[in-house]
């Protein structure tokens, strides 16, 4: 892991990013305007993500730069995500670095009728199975869908690629089949 001193200076040409995630954009305001959102954000600010993390880890912030916007009729939250959480190996229990760096890209469609409006393997949510109701206001839950994607793209069972070797006098600890605790959030999307 990379010692702070080293991580200074881009620390400090990344001051312009934000370090706190909205918890939600308004649909009426955001909607048929792009939203455009960059941040620095630590692993602790997502509850889930932080619970299944490894303590004894100090993990840097989660570069996020988001877009949401409208084409062709339908919504999309695109994002990317630059960073790792830290994870405890399934094999040795140290702790072990999962790279959450991708390229996020999700659908949110009006209705059920949109779908055909998109590609096929485009990954897709219905906006009122997701949108929360305040007030007057319609509120996408922007950092919930963040922390889900992010979520989905952890393995079952993380593990070192070469910690066999430490373990191996006292054998594997067997496998135990278990259902992926975030199957629902997978089910809610039209693609898995
Ligand atoms: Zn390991």
């Amino acid at each position: 892991m990379k010692q702070s001193d080293a991580t200074l200076s881009s620390d400090h040409l990344n001051d312009q990013l934000k370090t706190t995630i909205p918890d939600s954009l308004a649909l009426e305001k955001w909607a048929d305007t792009d939203f455009n959102w960059s941040g620095k954000i630590p692993v602790t600010a997502f509850e889930r993500l932080s619970v299944l993390s490894d303590a004894s880890q100090l993990p840097e912030p989660l570069l996020i730069n988001a877009h949401f916007y409208r084409q062709n009729h339908v919504l999309h939250l695109v994002f990317k995500v630059t960073g790792e959480v830290w994870l405890t190996c399934q094999r040795c229990l140290n702790p072990v670095a999962v790279d959450l760096t991708d390229d996020y890209d999700l659908a949110l469609l009006d209705d059920e009728a949109q779908i055909q409006l998109i590609d096929e393997d485009q990954d897709y949510l219905v906006l009122n199975e997701v949108v929360e109701q305040s007030h007057h206001e319609q509120l996408l839950p922007f950092k919930t869908l963040i922390e889900d994607e992010m979520l989905l793209k952890l393995p079952l069972a993380p593990k070192h690629d070469d910690c066999e070797m430490a373990v191996e006098q006292v054998g594997d600890i067997p496998e135990i089949e278990q259902e992926n605790p975030f199957a629902a959030l997978a089910a809610l999307k039209g693609k898995l």
